[in-house]
C-alpha cells in the first residue's frame, strides 16, 4: 500500500511540476498580440497626421491674388481720345463683364442658358450684393473718373434673341439689374430675334442697345469699305431707332485685328467687347475681355468666373 501511496505522491508532484511549466507557456502564446504600449505606437503610426494636413493643402484651390491696379506703365494702347487725363491717373481695377446669348431650353447647346439656370446666377449675385453697372457706366468710370460701388458687373448678351426679352429681361429686373443687347440689325424682326418695340421697352428701363453689326459676318473676311459699312450702317440704325449716341460694338465670333478695331475708332466707337477670356481692364476700350457664361456651367464655376479676376 505504501509503495502504491509513494507511487501518487510522486505522480501528484510530477503533475504540479509540468503545470507551472505548461500554463506560463500557453499564457505566453496568448498574448502574441502587440503589448498595450508597442499598440499605442502603432496607433500614432497610423494616424500619419502630417501627411494629412499636407493633402488637405494640397487639394485646396489655387489661392488667386486680389486685382492688381497696373500703373500708366503698362499701358498697352490707351484710348486716343483719353491719354491726357489717362496719365495723370492709375488704371482702375477690372471688372466682370458677363457674356450669355440665349436665354432659353434647348438640351445640348450650350448657347441657351435655361432661365432658371440664369436665374441662379442673377440670385447668386443679388444675394452677394452685386450691383450691374452699364457699358456707359464702365466707360465713364474707366476713363471719366466716375465713382462705382464696391461691387458692380455688366451684363451682356449677344445676337438679340427674343428670349432675351421673354425671360432675361423680368429676371433681372426682378433683381433689379439691367443689360445691355449686342444686336444684329438686320435680324431685328425676324424670328426668334428682338422686335423694335421690345427694344424700345428694354431701352426705356435701363437697357443699352448696341451693335453687333448688320448681318453677323466675320470681320476679317471683308473688305476694308464692307467693314465700314457693317460698322456704321448698324450704328446708324440704333441711333435712329432709340435716339441716343452708340458707343459700344461686339465683335461677330470674337473677330478683330488690326485693321477692324482702327475702322471701329473710325466710325464713332469707343469700346470695342471681344471674346477673350476675362475681366474688363482699361488698358485697351477695344479689346475689352468678356467672361463667357454658358449651360450647365454649374454655380461654383460661375461662381469662380465672378469672384477671380484672374479664373
Ligand atoms: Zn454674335
Amino acid at each position: 500500500m505504501n509503495h502504491v501511496k509513494g507511487k501518487f505522491i510522486r505522480l501528484f508532484f510530477i503533475l504540479v511540476i509540468l503545470s507551472t511549466l505548461i500554463i506560463p507557456g500557453c499564457s505566453s502564446r496568448s498574448s502574441e498580440a502587440v503589448p498595450p504600449k508597442d499598440r499605442a505606437n502603432e496607433e500614432i503610426i497610423n494616424q500619419e497626421p502630417i501627411n494629412m494636413v499636407n493633402e488637405d493643402i494640397k487639394t485646396e484651390e489655387p489661392i488667386v491674388e486680389p486685382v492688381q491696379i497696373e500703373t500708366i506703365d503698362q499701358i498697352a494702347d490707351p484710348p486716343v481720345e483719353n491719354n491726357a487725363q489717362g496719365l495723370s491717373q492709375t488704371l482702375k481695377p477690372s471688372i466682370p463683364i458677363l457674356y450669355y446669348h440665349s436665354i432659353d431650353y434647348e438640351e445640348g447647346n450650350e448657347l441657351r442658358v435655361s432661365p432658371e439656370e440664369f436665374e441662379t446666377h442673377m440670385e447668386f449675385l443679388s444675394q452677394n450684393g452685386y450691383e450691374s453697372i452699364t457699358l456707359n457706366d464702365l466707360y465713364q468710370y474707366f476713363y471719366e473718373g466716375k465713382v462705382l460701388p464696391e461691387k458692380t458687373f455688366v451684363l451682356t448678351f449677344d445676337d438679340g434673341y427674343e428670349d432675351n426679352y421673354a425671360h432675361a429681361f423680368p429676371i433681372a429686373e426682378k433683381y433689379g439689374y439691367s443689360g445691355t443687347i449686342f444686336m444684329v440689325t438686320g435680324w431685328i424682326g425676324g424670328t426668334e430675334y428682338l422686335k423694335e418695340e421690345q427694344l424700345l421697352e428694354m431701352s426705356r428701363a435701363g437697357w443699352q442697345i448696341e451693335s453687333h453689326t448688320i448681318a453677323h459676318p466675320y470681320l476679317n473676311s471683308l473688305s476694308k469699305e464692307q467693314i465700314k459699312e457693317e460698322l456704321l450702317t448698324s450704328k446708324k440704325i440704333l441711333e435712329e431707332m432709340l435716339s441716343e449716341p452708340k458707343i459700344a460694338f461686339a465683335y461677330p465670333y470674337g473677330v478683330y485685328d488690326s485693321l477692324i478695331i482702327e475702322l471701329c475708332r473710325e466710325t464713332g466707337y469707343k469700346m470695342g467687347l471681344t471674346t477673350d477670356r476675362g475681366w474688363a481692364g482699361p488698358e485697351d476700350s477695344f479689346r475689352i475681355k468678356r467672361v463667357y457664361c454658358y449651360a450647365q456651367m454649374g454655380l461654383d464655376e460661375f461662381k469662380r468666373r465672378v469672384e477671380n479676376a484672374n479664373y
